[in-house]
């Protein structure tokens, strides 16, 4: 067993991917080495359709499950999910267990699969539950496969699951995922028939998750409060030279990251995560790492794996891994570009424009669709990557901004525009064809990265989702996603219904539903630069929603029209939407708190000290300077602008020791406010905005003073230096 163990442990680099690909895991593989062949397939088809499993199944597969976990080495097993806290969470219990005799033995059975109970009340559930009834149990999601995570010297067997109340709430991030693929599906399937497209029993939502992010050496984030806090830098000026000269992107991978990036991707090979392309990013320490895309759940699931594999070998090779939205100010943000697709069950991707005019016109109609879902919910949108660290990159010169509009290229514009004039008549195979829909290659190869300003931009048969957080985990957008586009779908199947009742053939109802649509959603497409004025200037013709910031992009949640949608397609209840909203304004309002606070702890203990030693140093050396002028003859002007000098410091240092108490005095007045909501605006509208006009005084003096007297790393030290 042991053996085992080691075997898993310490596979050789040399061995081909595909030959531990997921021997973490329990995959299918492991499952028909493990399962009693009923069981097995009891179990997939059981998965397949959604069904629950039964304790007898349960029981069978617990035992299968424990006996591969312990041959591997695994002591443990833990369940493991996502609470609203945007990262995952996990108990451990040993297997073993002592009989009624005294002897030990390890046991789990198909309950402990099944079925947990973590003390719920430590965990946010935005007052959904009552103290007295804090009680909530983790269910088994078998379409997630369970895994070893490592960990110390040992493993543990973690089985993903939903984490609900005992009246069915979900406290938890999978579960609204799991009901929003179920309705987008289900609105599929019928926009599909409508098409005349039978056969089709499921249609899936995929998620490819591109995730950016920053490393920088410990030695150095140890020394910042700011970044052991908060994970990004309240302090700090810009170097001299940031990434004006963009020679950091696609470069050579230092060699450090490099060992870095491999023994990652070893642990995700391991874990069955198909990790496929790593490279640098545009900011200097910056960089990128993207899995091959799988069905919506399991990559985002996956997505939680790789940060957390991330965070473990950073540590290990001292490193400090940065995963806030903008670490350093006025040098690129990190993001999480989700690209998202919808594919039927027998594996047509409907955002891929196809061969044949019918393909063209069922790819036209779902890619009408999803414009038609984000431009109606384009709030939602925004609403779904709200988080502090976002705000400060959204909008960010180099981010998209926080005006959601979609970007399809000069290609499908053209197209959308003919069908919209009524030039082309999609029934005509000829016309389509010419357009050049059908070469999918070709318009695969014209379309990627073509608009890199664009915060959703279709590219060849996928959309790209880049204004989501690096930070946060993927769930609630790809969740938003298919609630909008099962929204959508459902509207453009009425429409079609509607005209075929009023006694129009099928194909005229859907050319002509297709057209209207085509028209009511062009204020959605959005083709030019997106970082430009001309953009926000757009945005405010257009009428699209510009929610410059968290509390303003939350209040969405407030909308009863937003809420009769979750609730329509049995997403998220009443309750947890406003278990949602009250969790995501705590949480905000809590972090740029603990931000106010930690940049108070930094100018008082380091900054402020700092530059007064060094003005004593200048003082005293100016002072014997003054003394000695006249024996050595200095003149008056040279002594003078070394007074100059001095002044300058003095009075940015008086600034800012005024500035600090001040911002005491701003940071203490949150306490005070009523209602979450007001003392959210109040950390967007005041606090934040004074903290930046504190921090640029701070930064001015970095400049001045004495690197030896600084004791904060600097911006050219984490950035430049390896
Ligand atoms: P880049 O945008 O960096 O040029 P790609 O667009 O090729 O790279 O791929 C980025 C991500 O998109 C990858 O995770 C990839 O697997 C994923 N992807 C590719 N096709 C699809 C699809 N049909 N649906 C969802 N994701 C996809
Ligand atoms: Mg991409």
């Amino acid at each position: 067993m042991q053996n085992n163990k080691e075997d898993l442990l310490s596979i050789e680099s040399k061995q081909a991917v595909s030959s531990y690909f997921g021997a973490m895991t329990f995959d299918h593989k492991a499952m028909r080495a493990r399962l009693p062949k009923e069981v097995f397939q009891s179990l997939q088809e059981t998965i397949k359709a959604g069904r629950e499993i039964t304790e007898e199944i349960a029981g069978v597969v617990a035992h299968g499950m424990k006996e591969w976990a312990m041959d591997n080495g695994a002591t443990h097993y833990t369940h493991w999910f996502q609470p609203m806290t945007g990262s995952t969470a996990e108990k451990h219990d040993a297997f073993l267990s002592i009989d009624r005799d005294g002897t030990a033995i390890e046991r789990f059975s198909g309950e402990q699969l099944i079925q947990g109970e973590p003390d719920a009340s430590s965990f946010p559930s935005g007052g959904m539950r009552t103290t007295f009834e804090a009680r909530g149990y983790t269910a088994w999601d078998p379409s997630s496969p369970a895994f070893l995570m490592k960990g110390g010297s040992g493993l543990t067997l973690c089985i993903p699951t939903v984490f609900i109340s005992y009246n069915g709430e979900a406290l938890d991030a999978k579960t609204p995922l799991l009901r929003s693929m179920n309705a987008v599906s289900k609105s599929a399937v019928r926009l599909l028939e409508v098409l005349g497209v039978t056969g089709v029993k499921r249609v899936k939502t995929f998620a490819g998750i591109e995730q950016e992010y920053f490393l920088v050496d410990k030695k150095y984030s140890a020394e910042r409060p700011d970044l052991v806090m908060c994970g990004r830098t309240l302090l700090g000026a810009l170097p001299p030279k940031g990434q004006q000269l963009e020679d950091h992107y696609f470069g050579a991978i230092p060699d450090r990251v490099l060992e870095f990036m491999q023994e990652v991707e070893h642990e995700l090979y391991l874990l069955g995560i198909p990790a496929k392309t790593r490279h640098n990013e545009v900011a200097p320490h910056q960089f990128e790492i993207a899995p091959v895309f799988e069905e919506a759940n399991i990559s985002v699931d996956h997505n939680l794996l790789v940060m957390e594999v991330m965070r473990k070998v950073a540590d290990k090779k001292g490193f400090a891994l940065l995963m806030m939205e903008k670490p350093f100010a006025g040098i690129n943000g990190s993001g999480k570009h989700n690209n998202w697709s919808i594919g039927t069950d027998t594996g047509i991707n409907l955002l891929d424009p196809g061969d044949t005019p019918e393909e063209n016109i069922q790819f036209l109609v779902f890619l009408v669709s999803v414009l038609k879902g984000v431009y109606k919910r384009a709030d939602v949108l925004r609403m779904s990557i709200a988080s502090i660290g976002n705000d400060h990159r959204l909008g960010a010169n180099e981010a998209p901004p926080a005006v959601v509009t979609a970007f399809l290229g000069e290609l499908l514009e053209r197209v959308l525009d003919a069908i919209e004039s009524g030039k082309i008549d999609l029934k005509t195979e000829k016309q389509v064809l010419n357009l050049g829909l059908s070469q999918v290659p070709v318009v695969n190869k014209d379309y990627t990265d073509r608009n890199r300003t664009s915060p959703f931009a279709f590219t060849g048969n996928k959309f790209e989702f880049r204004a989501v957080g690096s930070s946060q985990a993927a769930s609630v957008p790809n969740m938003v996603l298919n609630t909008l586009m099962a929204e959508a779908l459902d509207d453009m199947a009425d429409a079609m219904l509607a005209k075929i009742s009023a006694g129009k053939d099928r194909d005229t109802a859907i050319l002509e539903t297709l057209r209207e649509e085509i028209t009511a959603t062009k204020n959605i497409r959005y083709q030019g630069d997106n970082y430009s004025d001309a953009l926000q200037k757009a945005a405010e013709e257009r009428g699209l929603p510009n929610l410059k910031n968290t509390p303003q992009a939350l209040r969405t949640l407030e909308s009863k029209d937003v809420q009769a949608m979750f609730i329509k397609y049995g997403v998220l209840s009443h309750e947890e939407i406003d278990s949602r909203l009250n969790i995501r304004l705590e949480r905000y309002v809590k972090g740029v708190d603990i931000e106010a606070r930690t940049l108070q702890l930094m100018l008082k203990t380091l900054v402020i000290p700092d530059v007064s030693e060094y003005q004593g140093d200048i003082s005293s050396s100016y002072n014997n300077l003054a003394s000695a002028a006249a024996e050595i003859g200095l003149a008056d002007k040279a002594l003078k602008s070394q007074a100059k000098h001095l002044k300058t410091l003095a009075e940015n240092l008086s600034l800012l020791i005024d500035l600090t108490e001040e911002l005491d005095g701003v940071a203490e007045k949150l306490e005070t406010l009523d209602g979450e909501f007001a003392k959210a605006d109040y950390c967007a509208d005041v606090l934040l905005p004074f903290m930046v006009k504190v921090r640029e005084v701070a930064d001015r003096l970095e400049l001045m003073v004495d690197r030896s007297r600084w004791q904060l790393p600097t911006y050219s030290e984490m950035l430049f230096e390896h």
